[in-house]
């Protein structure tokens, strides 16, 4: 098989220790791989593109959650609104407002994570901490959907250091954040913190990371 039994059955021991969540991260790899971790008792699965995200949804059983971890383009939220589990990289008002205008259009309340920079690479995506107090205190206008949390990626380097302060960061900024929601309601469902991958999951749980998204330790190396 093309997915690891071994490596799978070993991490969700690990993970279910902590009450870590796990989303196996699918992207690149074919339906038949996702179906064998669905067989081994696996329902969580994370994909980066929109397009092979709505081919695998067609493909696969209707019992699976999917999250959408990936950067989204506005104009692409219609295709995964009706079915999406919860999208993990919104990072900008904007995001935030087409994804509640199209879960207003079809009914539904859309959980989303607000996604932090937290790395030092200015390529990647996310907000700063006074953009994410500013998106927070729009959430009460946006009730098509519900902020769970916060996601973020640390820096691709081997300075364990480094990653571990920047998970410390976000850890912060989301107990602050938790904060700031006044509303009891939305406070209880903020409660997600998406931190770490397979070289860094171990350091991001000890941060207080409750969800971690990991790929390549379960499906192997990405070409
Ligand atoms: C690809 C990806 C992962 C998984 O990475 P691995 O190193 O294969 O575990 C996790 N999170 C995001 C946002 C990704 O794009």
């Amino acid at each position: 098989m093309a997915a690891s039994r071994e490596k799978y059955e070993e991490l969700i021991k690990e993970l279910s220790a902590s009450g870590t969540t796990l989303v196996a991260v699918s992207k690149t790899k074919p339906p038949e791989d996702v179906l064998e971790l669905y067989n081994l008792g696996q329902r969580d699965f994370g994909e980066n593109y929109v397009q092979e995200l709505i081919d695998k949804h067609s493909k696969l059983p209707t019992d699976i959650r999917w999250h959408f971890i990936g950067h989204l383009q506005s104009n692409k939220v219609k295709f995964i609104a009706p079915f999406v589990h919860l999208i993990h990289g919104v990072d900008t008002l904007k995001l935030m407002r087409e994804i509640n205008k199209q879960g207003a259009k079809i009914s539904r309340v859309i959980p989303v994570l607000l996604q932090v920079h937290i790395a030092s690479e200015e390529t990647k995506f996310g907000f700063d901490e006074t953009e994410l107090n500013e998106a927070l205190s729009h959430i009460d206008e946006l009730l098509n959907i519900s902020i769970e949390g916060l996601m973020g990626m640390a820096s691709f380097t081997d300075d364990q250091q480094k990653v571990r302060h920047e998970f410390i960061s976000l850890k912060k900024l989301f107990d602050q954040s938790r904060q700031l929601i006044s509303s009891d309601d939305r406070k209880k469902k903020f409660r997600i913190l998406s931190m770490g991958m397979s070289s860094d999951y171990k350091i991001a749980i000890e941060e207080g990371s409750n969800l971690v998204r990991i790929g390549s330790i379960l499906f192997g190396a990405r070409s």
